[in-house]
This record gives C-alpha cells, sequence and structure tokens, in this order.
C-alpha cells in the first residue's frame, strides 16, 4: 500500500507504472505527456501515455 495523492483530472488503471496511485485508478502526477507512436494514429490503441515509468518492484505483472 502506498499513499500517493491522486490526481483526479487524471484518470489511470495502468497500476504497473510508478505514478499510479494504487489505491485509486488515478495518476499521481500533475500533468502527463501523452502521444502517439504511429505516423497516423486511428484507434485508441496508437496513443500512449509517454510519462509511463515502469514501476521498480512490479514483477510479472504483480505490483505491491
Ligand atoms: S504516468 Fe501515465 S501510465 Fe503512469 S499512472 Fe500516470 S497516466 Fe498512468
Amino acid at each position: 500500500m502506498e499513499n500517493k495523492t491522486p490526481n483526479h483530472s487524471i484518470e489511470c488503471s495502468v497500476k504497473q507504472c510508478e505514478y499510479h496511485c494504487q489505491n485509486e485508478n488515478y495518476c499521481t502526477l500533475n500533468t502527463v505527456k501523452i502521444a502517439t507512436h504511429e505516423a497516423n494514429p486511428t484507434v485508441c490503441q496508437c496513443v500512449d501515455c509517454e510519462s509511463f515509468v515502469k514501476k521498480s518492484n512490479c514483477s510479472g505483472g504483480n505490483c505491491h
């Protein structure tokens, strides 16, 4: 359990990210950078959060 302050303007379910609130599905950063890895994005899956950083104590999809 961590006690990071959730930013309720940035909803996120990526618990494997260092900046995820963990207790609630929100990011803890003030701002995030969103971008695309495609030349011509057409669907949601083309878009990424570039602020993502892999959580250090995550392994095999299990985060604490
Ligand atoms: S940095 Fe991006 S991926 Fe990580 S918790 Fe925030 S919104 Fe989610």
